[in-house]
């Protein structure tokens, strides 16, 4: 268990996280202006009356995005409500022109109900992270004070863009229900595995530098030992994995250090200073804000039916961590060979396609693909995306190609060496398939046994004192033996056939 020493004994920490994801659909969650929003597209060109609240404009919810957090849903192994309702959350603030965020509330069920996903705890087994829900609300749009010395401006095109919040639980009637989140990398872990997890479904980029994932880190502390839950802070909006792991601990150490000089932590929501890594109190309870929730008249109570949870169900693709135990049972591969692979699902896309379902390819194609292909990335068109290509980018090597080149050496038409030279010419831009440039460059193994035969007994015979020094126990000079007879051949014998007949000759 991660525990942090004090003056008084061993003290350990309560973690949980509001995680938002920036949904991926092409409109907002409640209007039908663009939701693609980026640095380089000009501020409110992507804004809807209904975005830019005018009156009289009614939302009209995107069924695209609660799919999308069905989806997720699943995805965390958790129960879809039946029926979620709509809220507005009250603030003014003008990064929001409704004057209220549309949200689901806490108290009732939203969209995605409990559920938990398995990250490796501290002490290196599986642990189960429970999630207390999820749900849909909208983004604001982005303020900027910085670009005139006695003016903000507003930019809402942002405004509206769909998050699908994300909350961890915390089984405060059980304390001793440990499956919360207890130290500074079981929390980097968890947003980890809510990434893999969210970009595998294609449900977010969560990508924390973009701003698509943010979240907001709730930290108590309590002696080791102890029974209860203790007061807890909120820091809000991270977006780093570093920040957050400095925050908590830096946060944890602050109110062991209240404790332990006999003070109280109060429930305050607080702000990273990204400069020297402390908190500071952003507010505290008594201005604690109160929203005045209440059900929004204009929306629909969100009804789902057990049709739809089956029929996205279906369209699920293999989650990560599904592939990575395929990867170990079905094809032998080992655990580290299983991650580089699924690193994302276009990596694993493309081994797949290259194994073909056969098997016995599995294990070499993981060999090029990690030590070849991911060296050379603008030879390996791994994304889906799609961009212009200049005539003379490089040559773009196909998981057809691989297996191609894979095959060729189990079927003894070429040697390992030899598959590293057609690979190094497609590097080089050579066209062709594999088996085409072997053609053409004359490179296929000499399996006729004669051949290689007669260049051995060259070999032995031009090295009587290496013989002598083998045949009296000096059994490392056979590397010497193989060398020669496959230099004399070009390379283009097959180094195991060579290293029998060696061996038998001298033996
Ligand atoms: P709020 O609505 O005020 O943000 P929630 O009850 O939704 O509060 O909790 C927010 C997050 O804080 C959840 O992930 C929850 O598990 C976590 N949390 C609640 N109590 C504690 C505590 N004592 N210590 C650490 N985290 C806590
Ligand atoms: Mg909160």
């Amino acid at each position: 268990m991660y525990t942090i020493k004090g003056k008084t004994g061993d003290w350990e920490l309560v973690i949980g996280l509001e995680t938002h994801i920036e949904v991926l659909s092409n409109s907002k969650i409640f209007s039908g202006a663009s939701a693609n929003y980026n640095p380089t597209i000009a501020p409110n060109t992507q804004v809807s009356m209904v975005d830019a609240a005018m009156p009289g404009m009614l939302p009209v919810l995107n069924d695209y995005c609660v799919d999308q957090a069905i989806k997720f849903g699943l995805g965390i192994n958790a129960e879809i409500s039946r029926i979620s309702r709509f809220a507005r959350k009250q603030y003014f603030y003008p990064d929001l022109p409704q004057g209220y965020q549309i949200s689901q509330p806490a108290d009732r069920p939203p969209v995605v109900g409990r559920g938990w996903i398995e990250i490796i705890g501290d002490d290196g087994n599986p642990k189960k992270i429970f999630i207390e829900r999820a749900h849909l609300e909208q983004d604001a749009g982005k303020l900027k004070h910085d670009a005139h010395p006695t003016k903000s401006f507003a930019d809402y095109n942002r405004t509206g863009v769909t998050l699908l919040e994300i909350v961890t639980f915390l089984d405060t009637k059980n304390p001793e229900n440990n499956s919360y989140i207890s130290s500074p990398d079981e929390a980097e872990k968890y947003l980890r595995k809510i990434r893999e997890i969210a970009r595998a479904l294609g449900v977010s980029r969560a990508n924390m530098e973009e701003g698509s994932m943010r979240a907001d880190v709730n930290v108590s502390v309590r002696p080791v030992g102890d029974k209860n839950f203790r007061t807890r802070t909120e820091t809000k909006n991270m977006v780093s994995f570093k920040f957050i792991k400095t925050a908590i601990e830096y946060e944890a150490r602050r109110q062991i250090e209240t404790y332990e000089n006999g003070g109280t932590v109060t429930q305050d929501t607080m702000r990273y200073n990204q400069g020297d890594g402390t908190t500071s109190v952003l507010r505290s309870k008594e201005d604690a804000l109160d929203y005045r929730y209440f059900p929004d008249p204009d929306l629909l109570p969100l009804v789902i039916t057990d049709e739809r949870i089956e029929r996205i169900r279906r369209t699920m693709p293999e989650l990560p961590e599904a592939t990575r135990a395929r990867y170990i049972n079905t094809y032998g591969l080992n655990e580290y060979d299983a991650a580089r692979l699924t690193e994302t699902v276009d990596i694993s896309h493309w081994f797949d396609t290259a194994v073909g379902g056969k098997n016995e390819r599995a294990k070499s194609v993981a060999n090029w693909m990690i030590s070849e292909l991911f060296a050379h990335p603008e030879n390996f068109d791994i994304t889906n995306e799609v961009r212009e290509r200049a005539t003379d980018e490089p040559r773009i090597i196909t998981p057809e190609n691989i297996a191609e080149l894979v095959d060729m050496i189990s079927a003894n038409e070429i040697n390992g060496k030899q598959a590293k030279e057609i690979f190094i010419k497609m590097l080089d831009g050579e066209t062709g398939s594999p088996k085409a440039i072997a053609d053409k460059f004359g490179m296929k193994q000499i399996t006729d046994t004669s051949a290689i035969e007669k260049v051995i007994d060259e070999i032995i015979a031009n090295n009587p004192s290496q013989v002598e020094q083998y045949k009296s126990g000096k059994v490392g000079l056979l590397g010497f033996f193989v060398g020669n007879v496959m230099k004399a051949t070009g390379g283009k014998a097959n180094p195991a056939v060579v290293n029998e007949m060696i061996k038998k000759k001298l033996g």
